[in-house]
């Protein structure tokens, strides 16, 4: 299927001076792609999306799963389904009904999460800064910055302890020039904490239900690529599994395990890449405060050979496996 994503949606990051088969990377707020997906999808015959609907939990028939139940704004419904997809996210509801087994990975660091606003003359794809053991990331959309300032894990009492002013002066000391834009943060109501999880289920499945994503594999804010991995995760699934769910004889697991065989490498490798730059650079960087912090050798290697900004660019656009649509289009596009 050919597709076409309206410009202004997306932020593109530019290697052409490298000269590589794959020179620009597109960066695009999730909510825009959601709508792009949902845009896309709705050309389809079967296609349908009831939004304000959250599951309550599955349906289980003799050990299978045979559905969900749903609570949406017009009331309960049980929607069958020869195959569910957990895809609810990192506190999925789906895996925790399957009772499906969790390994969990500590995480490091937790995120505070707050806006301000972008004039639009200013940088438009992230912006990453350290100063005195402190890390904040600004994201570009278009008349605001989405922030995030990175903290020791379970660390956001004892920063609010120190009152909001402190905090907007850690801001402004990372970040000068957006100073006058501390009026905007009125109370802490206006600094969302982001629980950084990094897990993965042993089993992404059972008979009727596969997770996928988040739901499968928490994955950290660190490279940006946990959208990519859960995206990557639906193409294997369907590339996999659209002949058993076209002829209606998904009858055992091995499709399902054949997701998770083709999908686990590059989420474990992703996630222990996730890890090593969590617990030996955000995890040095914020624990030793005015500290003068070198930018790590491997780091400084980026500086030095401007290829290897190809490399990462490279990492966080396809991540380790590719994953291509390889299913019939029934437009034959
Ligand atoms: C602070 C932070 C920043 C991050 N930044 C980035 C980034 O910049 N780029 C990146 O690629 N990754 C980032 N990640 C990781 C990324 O958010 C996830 O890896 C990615 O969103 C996983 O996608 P998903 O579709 O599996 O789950 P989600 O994006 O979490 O989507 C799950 C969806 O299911 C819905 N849902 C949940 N429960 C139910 C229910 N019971 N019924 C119905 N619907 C339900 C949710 O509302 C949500 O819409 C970040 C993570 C954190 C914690």
């Amino acid at each position: 299927m050919s597709v076409s994503v309206e410009q202004s949606k997306v932020k593109i990051a530019d290697f052409r001076h490298l000269k590589t088969a794959h020179p620009c990377l597109g960066m695009m707020p999730q909510w825009d792609f959601l709508n792009f997906l949902e845009k896309q999808a709705k050309a389809y015959p079967g296609f349908k999306l009831i939004m304000e609907a959250e599951a309550k939990g599955l349906i289980h028939q003799k050990g299978i799963v045979k559905g969900v139940k749903v609570q949406s704004k017009d009331g309960a419904l049980e929607i069958d389904a020869e195959l569910v997809i957990g895809a609810d996210g990192r506190s999925s509801v789906m895996r925790e009904e399957a009772r499906l087994q969790v390994r969990d990975f500590h995480s490091a660091v937790d995120v505070l999460w707050f806006r301000l606003s972008r004039n639009a003359d200013e940088a438009t794809i992230p912006f990453f800064q350290v100063h005195n053991g402190r890390i904040l990331v600004l994201f570009s959309r278009d008349k605001y910055f989405q922030c995030g300032y990175v903290i020791p894990k379970n660390g956001a009492a004892k920063l609010k302890s120190k009152g909001l002013p402190a905090f907007k002066e850690n801001i402004t000391n990372v970040v000068p020039w957006i100073s006058g834009r501390m009026d905007e943060l009125k109370s802490w109501d206006d600094i969302k904490l982001l629980t950084v999880k990094i897990d993965r289920l042993r089993k992404w499945y059972k008979p009727g239900l596969l997770c996928i994503g988040d739901a499968a594999h928490a994955m950290s804010p660190v490279g940006g690529v946990g959208i990519n991995l859960a995206i990557q995760d639906a193409v294997a699934a369907a590339n996999i599994l659209y002949p058993y769910l076209d002829k209606h004889n998904l009858t055992s697991t091995e499709p399902l395990k054949a997701v998770q065989k083709r999908r686990e490498f590059p989420t474990a490798v992703t996630q222990r890449l996730q890890r090593f730059m969590q617990d030996n650079i955000l995890k040095n960087i914020i624990s030793k405060e005015k500290a003068n912090h070198k930018i790590p050798f491997l780091f400084r290697l980026f500086g030095i050979f401007p290829f290897m900004h190809f490399l990462t660019a490279r990492w966080f656009g396809l991540g380790i496996r590719q994953e291509h649509i390889k299913i019939p289009d029934i437009f034959g596009n």
